[in-house]
């Protein structure tokens, strides 16, 4: 039997759900249900025990599983349904889902659907590695839960593959657990992750950092021995006659997260290439009516207050959908990566709306001015593809793009002066 009620149901319980789930509940939706698959709600605030989240959210350094349990007691106040161990297992285009728990196989049919699945990291597999396949060779993200969450040290001595934000969060923990980070090892000439990690994780622990290298072997059988490691080119290939070797007993790798969208693809909604996450509007709602979305199952967010900030407006959009009073729209205006610009997120907004908006450049670049279309610009000192920027278009600003105009271009260049 399809269970009807629901008027949101939100796939995910991290920051992105139950953000949303609080603005769907504020905007009047009378049924919100999380569908959730692991034990409990927090996604993976749960093992990020550091602190740095909440400063433009809640006004507050806060630790992850604080962060996260600010949101469940305001989704809880708000009598929010969180449904714990239950796993979306299909999604359709007319918005059934399929979901299994303890019980058995269940199926819903909500008015309005939001996608927060998060994402996953890429794996040794997904960026093959030469080498051999002996134990410890895991994912930052994996030993961040053996060390936060099961209270295991994976290793004694470490080398990180890739300088993103959970990998240099890793190299400062386990150096507080005592474990000997050997290298930081980036196949890129920058850090890949955001400027305040690579000051407060690697700087302030003396940290090896090898920019432009990888590794290009892994030695041991049985456990990890060593490592060897190369200076690449400017086409990332492995240089002949670099190579040496470091001795560990652990590999971790931090090369990326991609979002999680099988579902959204059973459910026929396009995807961007770049984000890998859904295409959506300025209401984070998808090419299908009525499936919203929000977080990093859209594009890869570095701050957890911004991932609460997207899913508010899903949740206050998809509510509005599912009680029939979304506003109309004016006119639709596409926006599109120009120079330096890697990626723009929403990927078209409505000329009659105000809308945020998120973007990552493609190259570091200092002395810059970003413009969308003419009708906004800012000057920056510095950027960075680790550092997402985010811009604010309020109606006066839309107003200015011309009649008949569909499409605005957003750029990041070098100021004259
Ligand atoms: C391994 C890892 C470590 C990280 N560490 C840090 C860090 O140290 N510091 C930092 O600032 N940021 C960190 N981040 C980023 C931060 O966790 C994210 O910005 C934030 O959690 C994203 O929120 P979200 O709600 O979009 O996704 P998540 O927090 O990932 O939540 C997604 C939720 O959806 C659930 N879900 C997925 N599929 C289904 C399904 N089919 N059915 C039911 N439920 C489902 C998952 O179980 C999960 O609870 C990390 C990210 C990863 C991947």
């Amino acid at each position: 039997m399809i269970s009807k009620g629901v008027d949101v149901a939100i796939i995910g319980s991290g920051p992105a759900g139950l953000a949303a789930a609080i603005g769907a509940k504020e905007a009047g939706a009378e049924k919100v249900t999380i569908l959730e698959r692991a034990e409990q709600p927090g996604g993976l605030l749960h093992q990020c025990i550091h602190n740095g989240f909440g400063l433009t959210y809640f006004d507050e350094d806060l630790t992850g599983p604080e962060y996260a349990r600010r949101l469940i007691e305001k989704a809880m106040d708000l009598k929010v349904d969180i449904e714990l161990e239950s796993m979306v297992i299909d999604l359709s285009p007319d918005k059934e889902l399929v979901w299994s728990n303890k019980h058995g196989l269940r199926k819903l049919q909500p008015r309005a659907i939001i996608l927060a699945m998060g994402c996953r990291e890429r794996t040794r597999q997904q960026i093959l590695i030469p080498g051999l396949n002996p134990s410890g060779i895991m994912t930052a993200g994996t030993a961040q839960r053996y060390v936060n969450c099961e209270g295991y040290i994976p290793g004694k001595e470490v080398v990180i593959l890739g300088s993103g934000d959970v990998g240099m969060i890793m190299a400062r923990r386990l150096t507080l657990e005592g474990v000997k980070v050997k290298a930081v090892v980036e196949i890129l000439p920058y850090i890949g992750g955001l400027i305040r990690n690579e000051v407060q994780c690697l700087g302030d622990f003396n940290i090896p950092v090898y920019l432009s290298h990888t590794v290009t072997n892994i030695h041991g059988q049985q456990r990890v021995e060593g490592v060897t490691i190369s200076r690449v080119d400017n086409n990332f290939e492995p240089i002949d006659g670099t190579e040496f070797r470091i001795d560990c007993d652990l590999l971790l790798t931090s090369v990326g997260l991609i979002p999680e969208n099988e579902l959204s693809l059973k459910a026929g909604v396009r995807l961007d290439p770049v984000t890998g996450g859904p295409i959506v509007n300025e209401n984070m709602e998808t090419n299908v009516s009525g499936i919203f979305a929000g977080g990093n199952v859209v594009h890869v967010n570095d701050l957890v207050d911004n991932v609460s900030f997207e899913s508010e407006i899903s949740g206050t959009r998809a509510a509005e959908y599912a009680l029939g009073k979304t506003p109309p729209s004016v006119r639709r205006i596409q926006l599109k990566a120009g120079k330096n610009i890697r990626y723009v997120v929403p990927q078209s907004i409505d000329a009659g709306k105000e809308a945020t908006i998120y973007m990552r450049v493609k190259e570091p670049a200092e002395k810059v001015k970003l413009d969308i279309g003419g009708i906004y610009s800012e000057n920056l000192r510095v950027v960075k593809p680790s550092e997402m920027l985010k811009a604010k278009l309020t109606l006066d600003q839309l107003r200015k793009i011309k009649g008949g105009v569909s499409e605005i271009e957003v750029s990041c260049v070098k100021r004259s002066k």
